[in-house]
């Protein structure tokens, strides 16, 4: 197999075990004769995946008793308005720290009224802003904690007076998280916890049941309790490739080996970022991502981006083009993507800026 150094931004890289593990179900699902995509998801084989999936959610992040961890279809965006219908009876607050916390807000707006307590989109979402009011009587304040086309993260388990939602697409399992601080967190799990198709929602049981509008079911987070994330037919392969992924971060040692791993990785690319006179990070150095790291070609040098996207592909670098909104280059060092691959890119901004000297 051809050697990438893969820095896609979401489907992205998985764990070379998840894969092949995968791979094998995919053949033969635990002797049965039968794939895991043929068997019934009401089987004991089934439930048994859906069962250690749940365990490893729960012992990764220190779940605590009285949440429950759901696992839906429809992606993150589809939570943009499940949020909203369970849980907005007057008014929300939202954090606008990029595109996914703007298209989250504008789902909201549908169901009552949405307070936007700050945003950084007038410097190109290049900051979390951190200085505003949280209106005590909203129903719940809304984050995003990594800003994936940015490269922006909200570093710590902030405090807030009402219920906190946190939309954690893109750095779930990255670090450690103090789950109780939060009414739900959710997010797909195509960036760091398995392919796309299913969709994580970790959420208070307590917080539901409080909103006088009729909800359907497939959209009633109740529903899906009550169901244990079958009340219709699950997501079978996706969940069954998270289940192997996490497995492989717990074998790696969990969250706060991984955060280690993560700061590495991060560490040594900004480092590049910072020292190579061709380059220059775009976001605010203390919200800079760990998961997305996003710069451009540095001023009087711009010229050269063309060139260099084609350098760094002749040498294996797959997805470092920046979003189509900001341009430059991004590149997303997710969990599974591994410390050579981000040396391997480093290794290119070097020899690109002795080709320039
Ligand atoms: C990718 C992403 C989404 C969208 O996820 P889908 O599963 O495609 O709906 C939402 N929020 C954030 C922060 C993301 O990175």
């Amino acid at each position: 197999m051809k050697t990438t150094h893969n820095f896609n931004a979401g489907p992205c890289v998985l764990p070379k075990e998840a894969v092949k593990a995968g791979i094998e179900a995919l053949q033969d699902f635990n002797n049965s004769g039968m794939s895991v995509i043929e068997i019934s998801h009401r089987s004991k084989d089934w439930e048994a995946v859906m069962n250690e999936c749940r365990a490893l959610w729960k012992e990764l992040l220190q779940i605590p008793d009285d949440y429950e961890i759901l696992f839906l279809g429809g992606g993150a965006s589809m939570q943009f308005c499940m949020v909203p219908m369970n849980l907005l009876e007057k008014k929300a607050a939202y954090l606008d720290t990029g595109v996914w916390a703007k298209k989250a807000l504008k789902e909201a707006k549908a169901f009552g009224e949405v307070v936007t307590v700050a945003s950084s989109a007038e410097s190109t979402y290049n900051f979390v802003p951190k200085e505003y009011t949280i209106p005590v009587d909203a129903d719940y304040f809304h984050i995003t904690t990594n800003n994936t086309i940015y490269g922006t993260e909200i570093h710590t388990d902030m405090d807030s007076p009402v219920l906190l939602v946190a939309d954690m697409s893109s750095d779930i399992m990255s670090r450690p998280v103090d789950v109780s601080k939060y009414a739900i967190i959710y997010g797909g799990a195509q960036k760091n916890v398995g392919p796309a198709g299913v969709t994580f929602v970790i959420i208070r049981k307590d917080i539901l049941g409080r909103v006088s509008r009729h909800i359907p079911s497939m959209l009633d987070y109740r529903i899906h309790i009550e169901g244990e994330s079958m009340y219709n037919t699950p997501p079978v392969f996706p969940i069954f490739i998270m289940t192997q992924t996490l497995k492989w971060l717990k074998n790696l040692g969990g969250l706060k080996a991984i955060q280690k791993i993560n700061r590495e990785k991060a560490g040594l690319l900004y480092a590049e970022i910072d020292r190579n006179p061709l380059f220059r990070g775009t976001a605010a150095k203390e919200d800079r991502s760990l998961m997305n790291i996003c710069f451009v070609m540095a001023q009087g040098h711009e010229s050269l981006e063309a060139e260099f996207l084609d350098f760094a592909k002749s040498r294996g670098m797959v997805g470092i083009k920046g979003h189509r909104s900001v341009g430059g280059f991004r590149a997303s060092v997710y969990n599974a993507c591994p410390k050579e691959s981000v040396q391997a890119l480093v290794d290119c901004m070097r020899e690109f800026e002795k080709i320039h000297k």
